[in-house]
């Protein structure tokens, strides 16, 4: 048995020793060391040349190094009988929590004018409103949603969320499906993207969204890029509709050069870095679902494709 395995080269080394403490003695096939493609039953990828996961025969199970499963979907050749099974890694959970709980202070207390003031040596310090004024939307309530509503809630702020079916947080107003999707944006002083990208959720932050949210709202996306209609963001940028936005996902990464978001005053980028996923934690959660397959079982979260997530 070989596991085809493709990440970033930078952090082979890290994945080898994970791989190997998690109790992996597998067989580890790369791009440059395919060897015979008969031997490949487990895929460990993320964003594999394309072509790639098509070439194995035996394939049994493709495991996303990460919660997105587009960079598998995407690949016209992606064999998509075989199932994808996603990371689910507290770790990763943990990371996106704190680089959304930064962005919401960094703009409920605009702590980015104080970077302003330091420019100017002016002593200056400026009122912010409650925690519990400031409402906080979050769109998705898997398991990076659910962590970050109930983590915003014990901060005090005013948190709803948005998911397709009904769901229950204690101190969270839950919402759900399209019909309930305006009643989302009137209340996000501070919209959070938490959604997978699927044919439905594309395109869903559009002009027409924009003017659904309360004037000078702030957004900060964090899952996939398209989700998002970048010109329409810009003019809402341009207006003051929006006044902010923290953007760690783009339609095209790395962020091309000439991009206009980069060089926005109002548009904070981060480059795919909320939360990214934890050699350690990632490879025991595929070494142990690897296990499971072995032993007959079934690894889990199977992709459900039909749904795109
Ligand atoms: P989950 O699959 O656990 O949760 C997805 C949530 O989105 C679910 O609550 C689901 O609703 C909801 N949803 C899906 N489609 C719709 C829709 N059409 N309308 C309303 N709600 C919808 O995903 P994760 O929390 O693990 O991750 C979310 C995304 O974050 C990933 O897909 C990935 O793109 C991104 N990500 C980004 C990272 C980064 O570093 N920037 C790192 C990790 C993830 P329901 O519960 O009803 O099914």
């Amino acid at each position: 048995m070989a596991i085809f395995f493709h990440w970033d080269d930078a952090t082979r080394d890290l994945w080898d020793t994970a791989f190997s403490e998690a109790g992996t003695t597998a067989d580890i096939r790369t791009v440059d060391n395919l060897g015979d493609v008969n031997d490949i039953e487990y895929a460990v990828a993320w964003a594999a040349p394309h072509g790639y996961l098509g070439r194995f025969p035996n394939l049994k199970y493709i495991f996303s190094i990460g919660a997105g499963v587009t960079h598998i979907t995407e690949d016209p050749d992606a064999p998509l009988d075989v199932p994808i099974v996603r990371l689910q890694d507290d770790m990763l959970v943990l990371d996106m929590s704190c680089h959304i709980i930064h962005w919401v202070l960094h703009f409920h207390r605009s702590y980015y004018l104080y970077k302003q003031y330091e420019g100017e040596k002016k002593w200056l310090r400026h009122r912010y409103p409650d925690n519990g004024d400031r409402r906080v939307a979050i769109m998705g309530l898997g398991q990076t949603g659910q962590d970050a509503c109930r983590r915003l809630r014990d901060l005090g702020f005013d948190v709803t969320g948005w998911a397709r079916s009904p769901k229950e947080i204690e101190g969270v107003r839950c919402l759900h499906g399209e019909a309930q999707f305006d009643a989302l944006l009137a209340e996000a002083d501070i919209l959070v993207n938490l959604l997978p990208l699927t044919p439905q959720t594309e395109n869903l932050l559009d002009a027409n969204a924009f003017t659904k949210m309360p004037d000078g709202a702030f957004i900060i996306n964090c899952s996939r890029g398209a989700s998002i209609v970048d010109a329409d963001l810009l003019n809402a940028l341009e207006s003051e509709k929006i006044k902010a936005a923290a953007l760690d996902v783009f339609r095209t990464e790395p962020l091309p050069h000439d991009d206009p978001y980069w060089d926005h005053p109002n548009v904070f980028v981060t480059p795919h870095a909320a939360a990214p996923s934890n050699e350690r934690s990632a490879a025991q959660f595929i070494a142990d679902n690897i296990r499971t397959a072995m032993s007959g079982g079934t690894p889990t979260p199977i992709v459900d494709l039909q749904r795109g997530y």
